[in-house]
């Protein structure tokens, strides 16, 4: 059973009941549609469900206005790239200039034509898609379909901050391919690149806690983010992960550690402190990968807090 992709979702915001509802009925068709009378419930509605790819919005309104709505929704990262089209019967140059420079993308007048008004909305959905589409681009490896190192370091610094103001642990795995250089001059860069596909399938389907994440930091160097996970958890998953990747016997010719391609994993975890930086953690776990790879390789390596 294959599932329709949900089409576009817009939210329309409107103080006359009259105007939802004509914009509404047209829109039905094509789109999930939301509505707010106001803009005090528009931005709870941003705040507290599924973003919308589209707003309507109205600029007069009592209590919080269309200008205030797109501001607030505009300074906030997590909504500012939702697309704005004011519809207004303010129809002075300057008000659109306004609206505009607020970081709209469209302004629409009342009363409206709405064929025009539907191919205005079609237009900027397509391009809302296309810069999403652009964006998990910008976060996939491209050889291996798995999170890049850009992704991580993105949720690296998420996580860190939500995990120094809720005092919890937070965890980082670092991994290498052991003779990942020997592998490529003895099989050829085609089969490293396979190798490295294959390896990073097994971590992507390994790694599958709500909130973990799997990157490929680069070259054969891997790294995984657990949220509130401490080292016994961290561990855990290494020592798992290494078994995995062994139990798939890619065969290795030039191998100190093993005839199988096998990896080897650094892992620390800590409580970050309120001046911390999420470096430390990084730092860390990369010296317990070195200690990996010195005690022989093919193994887990990290510290206990005690
Ligand atoms: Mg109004």
């Amino acid at each position: 059973m294959t599932s329709e992709p949900l089409k576009p979702l817009i939210l329309i915001v409107d103080d006359t009941p009259t105007n939802i509802q004509i914009l509404a009925e047209n829109l039905i068709k094509d789109y999930r549609v939301k509505v707010a009378a106001s803009g005090e419930n528009a931005l709870r509605i941003v705040a507290q469900q599924e973003l919308p790819d589209l707003i309507l919005l109205d600029v007069m309104m009592p209590d919080i206005d269309g200008y205030e709505v797109c501001r607030r929704l505009k300074n906030n990262p997590q909504t500012h790239a939702i697309p704005i089209i004011f519809v207004t019967a303010l129809n002075e140059v300057a008000n659109e200039e306004f609206g505009l420079n607020l970081g709209a993308m469209d302004y629409i007048t009342k009363p409206f034509y709405l064929p025009v008004v539907k191919a205005r909305i079609r237009n900027h959905i397509r391009l809302k898609q296309l810069t999403d589409t652009l964006e998990s681009m910008a976060w996939i490896d491209g050889l291996t379909g798995i999170p890049n190192r850009r992704r991580f370091d993105q949720m690296l610094e998420i996580e860190w901050k939500r995990a120094q103001r809720n005092q919890l642990p937070l965890a980082v795995i670092m991994v290498d391919i052991d003779h990942f250089k020997a592998y490529n001059d003895c099989h050829g860069h085609g089969e490293g690149d396979v190798c490295l596909k294959q390896v990073a399938t097994m971590f992507a389907a390994t790694v599958n806690r709500p909130g973990d994440l799997v990157a490929r930091y680069g070259g054969e160097e891997f790294v995984i983010l657990m949220p509130e996970t401490d080292t016994d958890g961290a561990q855990q998953l290494a020592d798992h992960l290494r078994h995995q990747i062994e139990s798939m016997q890619i065969p290795h010719t030039s191998s100190s550690a093993s005839c199988w391609v096998t990896i080897s994993l650094g892992y620390a975890a800590l409580i970050p402190k309120p001046e911390q930086a999420s470096s430390t953690l990084l730092d860390d776990a990369d010296n317990m990968l070195y200690q990996a790879k010195n005690l022989g390789r093919n193994r887990a390596f990290g510290y206990c807090l005690g």
